[in-house]
């Protein structure tokens, strides 16, 4: 997926001000990028985060803004070296072909002063943003410094956006605030697909719990034509429905919500299909001997891991047939090679289908990579839990925050709150 987000098709619904229309030549604009990247030994091990905020920072600079970027970095209790964002800036400065500086921290004097020395067209990456305990807590003290850092700020961390958090919503309090181009792409995108979307809509959810999806599928209840079920979520459904699972992954909150789930099912026009045959293994591990199962009711001793021939085949069917696909969480264990074939099946379906084809979850999205077929979807958001969200219809704060388009005149001229020097955090 190349992430070409600077001239997004005119898809979905966006309401706030983007970055286009924002004046930053010869400004310092405060960038808020989602640069959450996997890491090992000390690299960069995936680094299709950095690359899709990449439009952006590019616009930025080429518009003659100086350009303060920062970002979170997993979850880091005590500022531990292990996630400072060194290995970022280093990536970044490659992918940039321009020396990208590491501020020392978030906050405090260092660090503006280091964002007052950027230049036209350079790039400054503050460490990250969790270092400051205040982040997390959206405290006002953080997110006044962070403000005082720039005169602008664009947030483009569409995968952060579910949180209100210091450098994602309460910065934009303090500063016009506006979109970055990645940001509004997932939002029309996404919104794309529950207002307009070509029938049928066929959504496909996998994954481990159904409590983590259980109210997605309730909204799309009301808007698709059918959703087809997998993955270790199968199982709650089908304790729902009195079957056996064996030793099979079950979420036993899951079975409530399930039941739910399928109560809402009988009163809905959308179909909700579960897995029709299984392959089961007698343990967790790629060493299993992977054996079919026609039908679904499991043996104690064995355990469901993957959706069987027939189920991927017919929901293959489906999937092809769709004016709209959206897919989050995969059929079964795919981690493991020889669980992985409903969810290969699966993301060939989807990417053959003839319909319009949105992918969200992260491991949908690695499971899409690893099959080679990231590049045949026509959009693989960045945003796992955001997006789901988003679908349920839930406000993001980090875009609710955001300047509205017709706000953007006003607001901008207002003199920004955050410079006031006492205000910095140390
Ligand atoms: P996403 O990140 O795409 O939203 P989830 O995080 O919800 O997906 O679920 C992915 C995980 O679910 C994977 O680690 C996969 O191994 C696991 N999983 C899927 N099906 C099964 C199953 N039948 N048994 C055990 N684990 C499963
Ligand atoms: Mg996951």
């Amino acid at each position: 997926m190349s992430y070409e987000v600077s001239a997004p098709a005119e898809r979905g619904r966006f309401a706030k001000a983007s970055v286009r229309d924002a004046e930053v030549e010869g400004r310092t604009v405060l960038l808020r990028a989602d640069l959450n990247v996997p890491l090992e030994d000390g690299a960069v091990a995936d680094d299709t985060r950095i690359r899709a905020a990449l439009p952006t920072i590019e616009l930025l600079r080429d518009r003659g803004a100086a350009v303060v970027l920062c970002s979170h970095l997993g979850r880091p209790r005590d500022r531990e070296s292990e996630l400072s964002m060194a290995p970022v800036a280093e990536r970044l400065s490659e992918l940039l072909g321009t020396e990208v500086g590491l501020a020392p921290a978030v906050a405090g004097d260092a660090v503006r002063e280091a964002a007052a020395g950027v230049g036209r067209g350079e790039v400054l990456l503050l460490e990250n943003t969790r270092y400051e305990p205040g982040e997390t807590k959206n405290e006002e003290a953080l997110a006044r410094g962070l403000a005082g850092l720039a005169e602008l700020y664009v947030n483009d961390a569409f995968g952060a956006a579910h949180r209100a958090h210091a450098s994602t919503a309460g910065v934009a309090c303090h500063l016009p605030a506006y979109a970055g181009l990645l940001l509004e792409r997932e939002v029309r995108e996404l919104t794309a697909v529950i207002d307009d979307p070509g029938r049928p809509l066929v959504v496909v959810l996998g994954g481990a719990k159904v409590s983590d999806k259980v109210a997605v599928i309730e909204r799309f209840l009301e808007i698709a034509d059918e959703i087809l079920i997998g993955g270790a979520m199968c199982f709650s459904f089908f304790r729902a429905q009195g079957k056996p699972t064996g030793d099979s992954l079950v979420e036993e909150e899951g079975i409530a919500l399930a039941e739910r789930a399928l109560a809402a099912a009988e009163d809905s026009d959308c179909g909700l299909r579960l897995p029709t045959d299984l392959v089961l293994g007698d343990e967790f591990s790629a060493d299993a001997e992977p054996r079919p199962l026609n039908g679904v009711a499991v043996p104690d001793g064995m355990m469901g891991l993957d959706v069987g021939a027939a189920t991927a085949a017919s929901y293959g069917e489906a999937i092809r047939a769709a004016g709209t696909v959206f897919w989050n969480g995969p059929m079964g264990a795919f981690e493991l090679a020889p669980f992985a074939a409903g969810t290969r099946a699966v993301a060939e379906a989807v990417a053959e289908s003839r319909g319009t084809t949105v992918v969200g979850g992260g491991d949908s999205a690695a499971a899409l990579v690893s099959f080679g077929l990231a590049d045949r979807v026509d959009w693989l958001s960045t945003g796992g839990g955001a997006s789901l969200e988003l679908i349920e219809g839930k406000e993001l704060p980090g875009v609710e925050a955001l300047l509205d388009s017709e706000e953007r005149g006003a607001r901008s001229k207002e003199q920004p709150t955050g410079l006031a020097s006492e205000d910095h955090v140390a």
